[in-house]
């Protein structure tokens, strides 16, 4: 039987973040997970979703000695442009530009392709002592007792860990191992993930553009083969989606360029693209005996306001903080119940904003939209409630 202080099941970019900051306090930590290492953009299986990193997931990764690493491919976001468009082909009809130097010397966020934030943690945590990293190996099954987790992996391991943590994605083998359920609600939406080069440089911006059926958001990336270069993501009816998602190379790119209202100027997709569900998700319970649940493993928002990962980051971030406050057993009850007091009401609290955001951004209905334009000049033109929205989206 294996020993561990922390075992935990995924190294998503979130399961990966909590092994690098709880092994710097000298824990032991061993985290598997069934992908293979990442390899590129162009692997199959490659994670194409960019995440905008905001100001305190930065400071996170700093703490875990990884942002070094992790700078020189990041693309800083200082200006976010939204745009509120009516009619069809869709037109711009309210254009505000949120600036983050009004709030703080430092950009909004920095942006980064997911499969090369995995590559990077993952080579990083390779050679970090303390942290034993089983890529191609899964979680099989737990049984918890009061003063210890007992794992199996898929590989004949048996693990005994102080404390388990489900950082295992949206379907959590873990959390649904306890059985814990969840809490969902399905818009009949999707979205898709891809890249595109276009003619306009962006100026490190990131756009919003809200149409019937959902948002559609251009996020800036370092240039590709010498040109500007961004990371798309578009939500639609999942009809629509499934639709656009089966055009060829010219067609969808001409659909893109008029979703966009062309305010990139022509785009043109690189590689290749992802859909994802668009789900409101959030387990019942966020701990167990000698257990934590993070990430998506314990909410699930639709990808709109750069919310998710960014949430799971502080989920890592206040479950090492409850470690701290009571060094010798990171399992320990008291541990576990003050991360779950100050977690789950900000979860339920940015679950149900962006919800509602949502609706408000896909809605066809003429008088929602109506208000939707209105609120956007609202929230911009009146200076204290600009800053103090654009001070809540970073986290604060
Ligand atoms: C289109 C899109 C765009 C997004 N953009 C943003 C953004 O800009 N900003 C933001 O903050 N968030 C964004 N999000 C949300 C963000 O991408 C997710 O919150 C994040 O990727 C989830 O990370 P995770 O580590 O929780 O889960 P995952 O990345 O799903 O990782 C879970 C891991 O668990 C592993 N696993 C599965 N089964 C097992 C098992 N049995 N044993 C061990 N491991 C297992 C999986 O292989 C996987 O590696 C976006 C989401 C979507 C859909």
């Amino acid at each position: 039987m294996e020993r561990s202080d922390v075992f935990i099941s995924g190294a998503g970019i979130a399961g990966l973040t909590a092994a690098a900051v709880l092994a710097r306090r000298g824990l032991s930590v061993t985290i598997a997970d069934p992908a293979p290492p990442e390899g590129s953009a162009s692997d199959p299986g490659a994670d194409l979703r960019s995440t905008a990193f905001l100001q305190p997931a930065r400071a996170l990764f700093e703490e875990a000695g990884l942002w070094a690493a992790l700078a020189p491919e990041a693309t800083a976001l200082q200006t976010l442009r939204v745009i509120d468009t009516a009619g069809d082909p869709p037109q711009a009809r309210t254009v505000r530009s949120f600036e983050a130097a009004e709030i703080s010397d430092a950009p909004f966020g920095w942006n980064l392709p997911n499969w090369l934030t995995r590559k990077v943690l993952t080579e990083a945590l390779a050679v970090t002592p303390g942290v034993d990293l089983r890529l191609g190996t899964a979680f099989e099954s737990i049984l918890t007792r009061e003063r210890e987790a007992r794992i199996r992996l898929t590989d004949g391991t048996r693990l005994i860990a102080r404390l388990a943590i489900a950082a295992d994605g949206r379907a959590s083998p873990l959390r649904a191992g306890l059985g814990i359920g969840t809490t969902t609600t399905r818009y009949g939406q999707k979205a898709l993930a891809f890249s595109v080069t276009h003619e306009v440089p962006h100026e490190n911006v990131s756009t919003e553009l809200y149409h019937r059926g959902g948002a559609f958001v251009l996020v800036p990336l370092p240039d590709h083969d010498g040109k500007p270069a961004s990371a798309v993501v578009w939500m639609q009816d999942g009809r629509d989606a499934l639709e656009t998602a089966a055009l060829s190379g010219g067609d969808f790119d001409a659909r893109a360029t008029e979703r966009s209202t062309g305010v990139l100027g022509h785009l043109t997709r690189i590689g290749g693209l992802r859909i994802w569900p668009v789900i409101t998700q959030t387990a019942d319970e966020i701990v167990a005996e000698r257990v934590a649940i993070l990430a998506e493993a314990a909410h699930v928002m639709p990808p709109i306001g750069a919310q998710g990962l960014n949430t799971s980051l502080n989920d890592v971030a206040s479950l090492v903080a409850a470690i701290d406050a009571r060094p010798g057993d990171p399992g320990a009850r008291e541990v576990l119940d003050r991360f779950a007091r100050d977690r789950e009401r900000d979860i339920r609290v940015r679950a149900s904003v962006i919800d509602f955001y949502n609706r408000l951004c896909r809605s066809g209905d003429a008088p929602v939209q109506a208000l939707r334009s209105a609120g956007l000049k609202l929230v911009h033109d009146i200076a204290p409630l600009r800053r103090a929205v654009m001070t809540a989206g970073l986290g604060g």
